[in-house]
């Protein structure tokens, strides 16, 4: 299986949250706060306009995300659990993707939680309302101080458990509890192959294969290298 992070979607042009070039040296993590969101709708939505709608649309998957639909439909790769929300690995060809954080494709009204496709969505007027009854809509992605989905949940630590190689891609381990899942593969006895060009906090903790490069270069040269199927 694969577990993916930001760093996946760098060299698509999306920035990470975290270190150099980071999207938190830009912008204040706390429009992605569900309690600032709700008080604050149109400050926030003004954050969320420019860095995952204005940024996302332009973005094409990159080279890893379509290494890692090769893989699935050659049969190697059984799952995908990214942290992202910005569709890239469906968009790639991924078909069993597990969004751990939601996803920014579709908004969803925090009143009677009605949904809608973003693109159809006009994000002109801020913030967007439910045509249903009025009130806000909020993307349908995980904001700090929100739970997790029990199913992503459940379907990430269930797949964790049964895999027998993990590849890490792209992501710091900060965030929890999904940095808690190449933790459970390796508590269950999985080997785990990392790809990122800087260490993160698996490095020198529980990766048995450390790739210390970017994803776009390192994944297509572990697909060149397995044998034709
Ligand atoms: P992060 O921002 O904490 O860390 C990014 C990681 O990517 C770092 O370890 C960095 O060394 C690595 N990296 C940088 N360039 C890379 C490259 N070219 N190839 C491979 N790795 C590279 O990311 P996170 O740990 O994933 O946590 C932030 C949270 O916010 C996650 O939930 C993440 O999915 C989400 N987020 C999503 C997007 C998106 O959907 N594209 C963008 C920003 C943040
Ligand atoms: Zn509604």
């Amino acid at each position: 299986m694969a577990f993916t992070g930001a760093g996946i979607s760098v060299e698509s042009g999306i920035p990470p949250f975290r270190g150099e070039g980071g999207l938190w040296q830009k912008y204040d993590p706390e429009s992605l706060d569900i309690h600032f969101f709700l008080r604050n709708p149109e400050a926030s939505w003004r954050v969320i306009r420019e860095i995952f709608y204005e940024a996302f649309d332009k973005a094409q998957p990159n080279a890893a995300h379509v290494a890692l639909a090769e893989l699935e439909s050659r049969g190697v790769l059984k799952a995908l659990i990214t942290q992202n929300i910005d569709n890239l690995h469906q968009r790639a060809g991924s078909r069993v993707v597990v969004e751990f954080h939601g996803s920014a494709r579709t908004l969803r009204c925090v009143d009677c939680a009605e949904s809608c496709e973003a693109s159809q969505t006009d994000l002109s007027k801020l913030p967007p309302t439910c045509r249903l009854c009025g009130a806000i809509l909020k993307p349908d992605f995980v904001f700090f101080g929100e739970p997790i989905s029990h199913h992503a949940y459940a379907r990430a630590f269930l797949e964790a458990e049964r895999a027998d190689v993990m590849l890490v891609i792209g992501t710091t381990g900060e965030v929890m509890p999904a940095g808690l899942v190449p933790r459970i593969a390796k508590s269950k006895g999985a080997t785990l192959i990392e790809i990122n060009p800087a260490e993160s906090n698996y490095t020198r903790e529980i990766t048995d294969i450390f790739i210390e490069a970017k994803a776009a270069e390192a994944l297509p040269r572990l697909l060149e290298a397995l044998p034709a199927s």
